[in-house]
């Protein structure tokens, strides 16, 4: 790795430890140049990709965070749950996909997950969630929320 301050080739990993949960690698450096010999730190995540999404029609989509994240949003409308657990939510979901170490899973694998997150966020997003993911017809007290949202456009 160059020195961000000198530009040399050389740099020495002087120190090397696991941050934020072990999904991090912060290194100490040193720049072995004579005359610069200056300290910096780099920060390394692995870039593990995402499994693709087999839907039930047997096609095949990238996994897509920000609809992930857009379809638990509107579950969670007007609901007490900060952006902060909304994102360690995802972040669980996420890291549950990375660890089954398949390049492919069934989008209900992840239709559970997001459920399973939302249930221990928030009751009422859990229910509506549910309800429009499984198709449940028997929920009355949901029936305007889902109403409501069947009437806006797919987003598929
Ligand atoms: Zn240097």
């Amino acid at each position: 790795m160059h020195c961000p301050f000198c530009g040399a080739n050389d740099t020495k990993v002087i120190d090397s430890r696991l941050v934020a949960e072990g999904d991090q690698v912060r290194r100490r450096r040193e720049c072995l140049a004579s005359g610069c010999g200056e300290r910096f730190t780099t920060f390394e995540t692995a870039e593990l990709v995402l499994p693709r999404l087999i839907k039930s029609d047997g096609s095949r989509q990238p996994f897509d965070e920000d609809k992930l994240r857009a379809g638990m949003q509107r579950a969670l409308e007007k609901r007490p749950v900060s952006v902060e657990r909304l994102e360690a939510a995802l972040a669980h979901i996420k890291h549950k996909l990375r660890a089954t170490g398949e390049r492919e899973v069934k989008s209900l694998v992840v239709g559970e997950l997001v459920m399973g997150e939302l249930q221990k966020l928030d009751e009422v997003a859990y229910i509506r969630f549910a309800s429009v993911y499984r198709r449940f017809q028997d929920l009355n007290e949901f029936r305007e929320e889902i109403d409501r949202l069947a009437r806006e456009p797919s987003k598929q």
